[in-house]
């Protein structure tokens, strides 16, 4: 589709009067945008932040707060777990790929533990406690959790498991108020305002401008739909999300998450990458999505996930961002939860911050062929499949998906099915190609002078698959390379 507003890049040389001048520009006031804003200003730049909406916050402080850290931080420590850097890098190849940046994820694992540390000076609180069940959150305030499937086949054979997922403390937290995400910005924000980084709301940013040498030298944005012009002496940092919410570009690019957005917000319309795009910018993973699957871990680990042929294709105690990438991606969005009424109830009684979602059986049966006929699957699909499960399940194995024996039980009767076709949501993971300091390349490879990104606005550690924290994890991790990177242009 056309653009009506153009976001070719504006000749400096058109600009006849600059609104604001500073030396470093961060459009977006997100999560990425905050750690980008207090290192650019820590590196001596005078900095300036532009955000559409009326404060500070976006997407990550309406976020769980995960953070995905890892190697040994003080955390993992003190709660007695082991990481290396080298422990981290193998599990986060294995689970995020395939066609991972290796040297982001490399640089990433070596940065994890003086990341954490970061976070924490800039006052981050992580409550020390670990949370061990399944489940996509915490149901309270612990600080540390399995986030990715680290514990989990095929993982737990390719790495030693350990938990990464680093929640910033919520004290009280309640379901539907201020969550992680708030916890994990409010101090950003406040050192940041400390430091002198300045700020402008509601500030949109259109198209960048670029000087006769074709470097980018500020942002053509509007305010209440009147032009304001800012100049950037150092650099602009992009720092704007993702395009989950530009239904053009997902049909484009991801089209199997079209018309399901979630745990993204309405601002994140692709607009840093298409006004980088138009100076030349390259893109990656544009069709990677994270994906959740919308039913309460603690039910979906004792029973059994089949797909639309009665078939089990993931273990139920891994991540579930993994079932859910699972079911869209490779499943045609079609999945089924069996579960016997005993496993039902001992679920029931768990404690999970999904509990919302306990809600009956679409189906309820005596025994798994009345089950089977009233899901309309097709005479004995549903019965062999728990027939092969029940099979080793008496012994307490599940060799087809390596179910850690804990979750693993034979299915009784009576029993029952959760209708999940087409259950999933999620949010784009591609974008702007960067490099190690966050500087946005030309298609040619090099990079594009004067211009710097971080977040979801590019493609970050993830292309295939996903862990529970990466996203406000390599938006902390490179919103920070990109502050230092154009202060000291
Ligand atoms: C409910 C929910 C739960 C989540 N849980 C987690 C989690 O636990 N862990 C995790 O890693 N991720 C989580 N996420 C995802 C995560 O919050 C985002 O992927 C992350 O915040 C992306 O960082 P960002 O800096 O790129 O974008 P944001 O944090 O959204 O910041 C982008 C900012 O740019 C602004 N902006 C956009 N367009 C313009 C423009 N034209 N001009 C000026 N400003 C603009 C936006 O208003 C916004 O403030 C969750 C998201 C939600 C909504």
């Amino acid at each position: 589709m056309a653009e009506t507003v153009t976001v070719r890049p504006l000749p400096a040389s058109q600009v006849e009067s600059w609104d604001y001048e500073a030396d470093v520009v961060v459009v977006g006031y997100g999560i990425a945008g905050a750690c980008a804003a207090i290192e650019a200003r820590r590196a001596g730049a005078d900095v300036l932040v532009l955000e559409r909406t009326g404060g500070w916050g976006g997407a990550a402080a309406m976020s769980g707060g995960f953070i995905y850290l890892g190697g040994g931080t003080a955390l993992q420590r003190k709660l007695g777990f082991e990481d290396t850097p080298e422990n981290m890098e193998k599990f986060l190849t294995a689970a995020l790929g395939p066609g991972v940046d290796k040297d982001k994820i490399h640089d990433y694992c070596q940065g994890s533990v003086e990341h954490f540390d970061w976070l924490v000076a800039q006052g981050v609180p992580f409550k020390e406690e670990f949370w061990g069940e399944p489940g996509y959150e915490p149901p309270a305030d612990q600080g540390l959790m399995y986030s990715g499937g680290e514990n989990a086949a095929p993982f737990n054979a390719i790495a030693d498991p350990a938990p990464r997922g680093h929640l910033a403390w919520t004290k009280d937290k309640k379901l539907g108020e201020k969550g992680g995400g708030y916890m994990l910005m409010e101090p950003l924000a406040e050192t940041a305002d400390e430091l002198g980084v300045r700020h402008e709301y509601d500030v949109r940013l259109r198209r960048l401008i670029i000087d006769e040498d074709g470097r980018v030298v500020g942002v053509s944005a509007t305010r209440y739909g009147k032009p304001v012009n800012v100049r950037a002496e150092r650099g602009v940092v992009l720092a704007t999300g993702s395009f989950a919410y530009r239904h053009e570009m997902v049909e484009q690019f991801a089209p199997k998450i079209h018309g399901r957005p979630a745990a993204t917000v309405e601002e994140h319309d692709g607009i840093g990458i298409r006004v980088a795009q138009a100076l030349g910018a390259d893109l990656a993973h544009m069709d990677a999505t994270e994906v959740a699957l919308v039913a309460d871990p603690q039910v979906v680990v004792r029973g059994i996930l089949v797909n639309g042929r009665g078939q089990r294709f993931i273990t139920e105690d891994t991540y579930p961002g993994r079932m859910g990438q699972a079911v869209l991606q490779d499943q045609d969005n079609q999945a089924y939860l069996i579960i016997d009424e005993e496993a039902l109830e001992e679920a029931f009684t768990t404690r999970s911050s999904m509990s919302f979602l306990r809600i009956a059986p679409t189906w309820v049966a005596e025994n798994v062929a009345e089950l089977e006929t009233e899901m309309g699957l097709p005479a004995n699909t549903l019965q062999s499949t728990i027939d092969l499960y029940n099979h080793h399940a008496t012994n307490g194995e599940d060799p087809y998906l390596n179910k850690k024996p804990q979750w693993v039980k034979p299915i009784g009767s009576p029993l029952g099915a959760y209708d999940l076709r087409g259950y999933t949501g999620g949010f784009t993971l591609g974008g702007l190609r960067t490099d190690l300091d966050s500087r946005v390349l030309h298609v040619d490879g090099e990079p594009i002078p004067g211009l710097y990104a971080a977040g979801r606005v590019t493609s970050g550690i993830c292309t295939g698959g996903y862990a529970s924290g990466c996203s406000l994890g390599d938006g902390s991790f490179y919103g920070r390379r990109a502050g230092v990177a154009a202060a000291k242009n």
